[in-house]
């Protein structure tokens, strides 16, 4: 995605609301879609302000793409082949985004261009699962990656002398008419030529080692750094290294989509992670201090206010989700687990507030929940 600043894209000033940002999203996306605009670079244009309306559509995107600028944003993640080599060489990108659903939605796919000319190489989607607790912190990982490249032999031309030349059967149009003779007249379709496959051009001497295809499917190691903060769901690009594209055309990206495992302590809630603490009714009534594990295993202090609720959240800021700019925040939900197994002198002591307890609710006169318990209680 070369393109600028997404609200340049859009238009509309960095303060636009939302109300505002949709209205030019349509405006936009109306004078570009494809189906109706047949200016050059249409389809492309169309695609940025799609990829604009994603991020600043979405409040938390906008959120993350403001506080990180557009090319931090655009290029959070980089990969590169383990051991360096590959046949592309150069840099990629990968983008920290989930653009790719948006686009095979209105494109359904075909993105190769038309039917004519080299075609650009196929988009690969890949899966992988990650623990929480490393979406969190950020990874690198290396990934296996079966894809087709250029074919070293050839140059990826698929002549073994390295040139083509133009297609015969077609003129290079690569494409054939097809004209069949029905009872309802004469009909003529177009397709692909069948001599060179549309490419228009054919080798001069099909290359042995790849028949002529130029291309070689190879599995290569790719290191992917997995961006501190990565959501469930969400998929890197990264660019070039999906399918290889015909000779002379781009290669196709790749799509990691990553699945966030669920971890046993530990749940995620936007950038919050939320957790539980166990407390003795004494600790809830009275308030204490307690130590709790945070999800990168060191131990932080919580306090526990005097009184504290069943299920009450207390927060540990800064302990969250660390996407760069603003950390999100531990919550820590308390659960008051009454003890089963009470030595004689804790018993003792429990009595004696019950029946305090009793007294209070007794002169305080009024019908409540309490009283009524304490009720039953005394007429035992
Ligand atoms: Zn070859
Ligand atoms: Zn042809």
């Amino acid at each position: 995605m070369g393109a600028g600043d997404y609200y340049e894209i859009l238009e509309v000033p960095r303060t636009a609301g939302e109300k505002e940002i949709k209205k030019a999203y349509r405006n936009l996306a109306r004078k570009y879609h494809p189906d109706v605009c047949k200016e050059a670079g249409a389809e492309e244009k169309f695609k940025q302000i799609n990829e604009a309306y994603s991020v600043l559509s979405d409040e938390q995107k906008r959120a993350q793409y403001d506080q990180m600028g557009h090319e931090t944003f655009t290029n959070a993640s980089k990969g590169s082949y383990a051991g360096g080599g590959g046949a592309y060489g150069g840099g990629f990108n990968a983008d920290f985004s989930g653009f790719g659903d948006i686009f095979d939605t209105f494109f359904g796919g075909a993105r190769g261009g038309g039917p004519r000319g080299p075609q650009r190489g196929d988009d690969l989607l890949m899966r992988i699962q990650i623990p929480l607790d490393q979406a969190v912190a950020g990874v690198d990982r290396e990934i296996e990656v079966y894809h087709t490249e250029p074919c070293e032999a050839c140059g990826g031309t698929g002549s073994e002398t390295r040139n083509l030349h133009t297609c015969t059967r077609c003129g290079g149009s690569g494409q054939m008419r097809q004209a069949s003779q029905t009872i309802f007249g004469q009909f003529v379709r177009t397709a692909p030529c069948t001599e060179c496959g549309g490419r228009g051009r054919v080798p001069d001497k099909v290359c042995k080692p790849c028949g002529g295809s130029g291309h070689t499917r190879v599995r290569r190691k790719v290191n992917v750094h997995i961006p501190a903060g990565i959501d469930n769901g969400m998929r890197l690009r990264m660019e070039g290294y999906g399918e290889a594209g015909d000779y002379g055309a781009q290669n196709g990206d790749l799509y990691i989509e990553v699945q966030v495992l669920p971890h046993d302590r530990f749940v995620r809630s936007g950038d919050n992670l939320e957790t539980l603490v166990e407390i003795s009714p004494a600790q809830a009534v009275l308030g204490s201090t307690i130590e709790v594990q945070t999800i990168d295993k060191r131990t932080v202090e919580l306090k526990i206010p005097a009184g504290v609720q069943f299920n009450t959240a207390l927060k540990i800021p800064g302990e969250g989700v660390k996407r760069r700019g603003r950390p999100g925040d531990l919550l820590v939900r308390v659960r008051i687990v009454t003890p089963k197994q009470l030595k004689d002198e804790e018993k003792e002591l429990y009595r004696q507030i019950l029946e305090i307890e009793g007294k209070k609710h007794q002169k305080s006169g009024k019908k409540g929940f309490f009283q009524d318990i304490m009720g039953k209680v005394k007429d035992r």
